[in-house]
């Protein structure tokens, strides 16, 4: 049991870095075609502006087949009875999950969800700092911002 929980928490902590490596290479690299309408007009709009993302975007395929090897993994774990593999999907999903609400319901708003969007911890405040750094780098050092949860502790004073 233990040995999956932890799978479980190793899963979610290591899904940052796969989100961070593939937003960074892979999303701004050879797939940029599908990422760039989610940064049009960055430059051109206020942070404001950004944060009022409205329909969807080619930017969202990327949610369909992020969610494919934890789908893939369920189905396996479940049908051979390997429950380790369950878990792992299950930190999978979780972080897709926590994805969603940070970064497309607190941070874009894509949705209205008054309880989550309200939240005004410290940690909540600087994951937008970092986000907002992302779509509007200050300068190069700035535009590296590419994870979700993990980034430099200088947001929490921005
Ligand atoms: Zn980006
Ligand atoms: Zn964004």
């Amino acid at each position: 049991m233990i040995v999956n929980i932890l799978a479980l928490v190793l899963a979610y902590a290591f899904m940052e870095f796969v989100a961070w490596s593939n937003h960074r290479y892979v999303m701004h690299g050879f797939l940029w075609s599908w990422h760039k309408d989610h940064h049009i007009h960055d430059a051109k709009r206020a942070d404001d502006e950004i944060r009022k993302q409205k329909g969807f975007e080619k930017n969202d395929r990327f949610f369909l087949i992020y969610a494919l090897p934890a789908i893939v993994l369920m189905i396996i774990g479940f049908s051979s009875h390997n429950y380790l593999l369950v878990y792992i999907a299950a930190g999978i999903t979780l972080y897709g999950f926590t994805y969603f609400m940070l970064h497309d319901i607190v941070y874009h708003k894509r949705f209205r969800v008054p309880f989550v969007q309200n939240n005004n911890n410290r940690y909540t405040r600087a994951i937008i700092a970092a986000h907002r750094a992302h779509h509007k780098p200050k300068n190069k050092t700035d535009f590296n911002n590419y994870g979700l949860l993990v980034f430099s502790k200088r947001y929490f004073n921005a």
